[in-house]
């Protein structure tokens, strides 16, 4: 297909949408290693997962065999609320980098959550109310999975708990009174209302908070009452479960045009987008069938794939969850506060880590002020004002197009723009300042909290 054919947003009709997810696990010749129960160090069985989640939701979890999942139809119908969501020629981000490489972005950030959490929280509740439950508990970091999984509570109508990292509590008044708006209850994490958070407290006193404390106390409200369980919004296979969607719609849009990426970009937290992002494409690489070099861009400030170790830990700072295998700083690695992006969990999705290991993906890091500079860069020629964490993609992106500029190379760029940052503007105040610092953890902070690790 000639080059001035492909428009600036590929969308896709209602009936192109994917019926059904795409589990990347069952391409796997090494699969991820199991969740193991930190008293007996044996693989968690199902009957012990599922005080703690939904019934249907650890089915999945568990299932590493089986290729597709359909969609509910519920499910579907929600997404088309919102979706499909548009995959974007950068033409614009192009011309300013005077680059030969063709860059697309899948851009995530098209309802009020911002980002693609809305993707897993959807689902998550849906099993949640399937099961005749009250209500689901959680944890949220930069706040986009609390406001995520309040929309889709409200929209059927259950009870949600969301704890809150505490300094994002305070510097995102306005993130939780969205979540609070969609009838949601919020704590800020390490808080008073659960044993594990008053024993974090007594231990780090003034602490602002981490995932991991937040995972801890909404674990416990959740096995402490009748009729709730707990959702996580990142790492767990199931969340990736459900973002394949991303990829999947992606390839579809891609495949309509012809076009083969050469790389694929995405930034990671717990690693649920680039998850999703990949997933289609990766599995394509398993099978054989095409190959594709696929980035996993971390913050500097929080590297697991980068400085970690992999290694079964716990996902909570409370030790109080299963272990997971995993790339990871320790569970008691707490990530500097000075941190503006959501993208501070210590370990990584099991999945991800296993495909890392196995050499079929890379990793990279970036320091915060390049990261706002692409953002800064981004904003003014697309239009969209990118989310810190969606930053650190754009930042590769950007590198990348670079290179191929040098190199007169014209390659196919695709990267996840995974939501947008209006409610992140307090770390813009601090770039647009000149204020912001780029804090990266020291080897001996490293290395104490990696001396922790479970011995398994
Ligand atoms: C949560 C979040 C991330 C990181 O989480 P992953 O599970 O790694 O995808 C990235 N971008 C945005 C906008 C988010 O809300």
């Amino acid at each position: 297909m000639a080059e001035n054919k492909i428009p600036y947003k590929i969308y896709l009709n209602e009936d192109e949408m994917p019926k059904a997810w795409y589990n990347l696990r069952a391409d796997m010749k090494n699969k991820p290693a199991p969740l193991l129960n930190p008293g007996t160090g044996k693989p968690m069985t199902k009957e012990e997962l599922a005080p703690v989640f939904c019934e249907e939701l650890v089915e999945q979890e568990l299932d590493d065999t089986t290729p597709y999942i359909d969609i509910p139809e519920e499910i579907r119908s929600f997404y088309k609320m919102y979706r499909p969501s548009p995959l974007v020629r950068a033409y614009c981000l192009e011309e300013k980098l005077q680059t030969p490489a063709k860059i697309y972005y899948k851009f995530e950030g098209n309802n009020t959550s911002g980002s693609h959490k809305l993707n897993s929280a959807i689902a998550q509740a849906y099993y949640a109310k399937k099961q005749g439950l009250k209500g689901v508990t959680t944890e949220t970091g930069a706040g986009q999975w609390g406001t995520a999984l309040s929309m889709a509570c409200s929209y059927l109508d259950l009870d949600c708990k969301v704890y809150m990292v505490k300094v994002s509590y305070e510097q995102k008044p306005f993130r939780r009174e969205v979540m609070r708006t969609y009838g949601a209850s919020v704590v800020p994490s390490p808080s008073e209302t659960t044993e594990v958070g008053k024993k974090i407290l007594a231990e780090h006193p003034g602490t602002t908070g981490s995932l991991g404390c937040a995972i801890s106390e909404a674990v416990e409200v959740a096995t402490k009452n009748p009729g709730y369980r707990y959702v996580l919004g990142s790492v767990l296979n199931q969340v990736l479960l459900h973002q394949s969607v991303i990829g999947l719609e992606t390839k579809i849009a891609l495949d309509k045009y012809g076009i083969k990426p050469d790389m694929i970009i995405g930034c990671a937290g717990g690693g649920s987008n680039l998850g999703g992002l990949i997933a289609p494409f990766m599995g394509e690489k398993l099978r054989g069938e095409a190959d594709y070099r696929i980035i996993a861009v971390e913050p500097a400030s929080c590297p697991s794939f980068t400085r970690g170790k992999y290694a079964y830990d716990f996902c909570d700072t409370g030790m109080i969850c299963p272990l997971a295998k995993m790339y990871t700083l320790g569970s008691s690695f707490i990530p500097s506060a000075n941190h503006a992006g959501g993208l501070r969990f210590h370990g990584m999705s099991s999945t991800l880590s296993q495909l890392y290991a196995d050499g079929l993906m890379e990793a990279t890091s970036v320091e915060q002020t390049e990261v706002f500079e692409a953002a800064e860069q981004f904003a003014r020629v697309e239009g969209i004002l990118p989310a810190p964490e969606s930053a650190h993609a754009i930042r590769v992106a950007i590198n990348e197009a670079l290179k191929c500029k040098e190199n007169g190379e014209e390659k196919t760029i695709v990267f996840g723009l995974t939501g947008t940052g209006y409610f992140d503007l307090v770390a813009y105040q601090k770039y647009n300042d000149g204020e912001m610092s780029d804090y990266i953890p020291t080897d001996e902070e490293i290395a104490e909290s990696l001396a922790r690790l479970p011995r398994v």
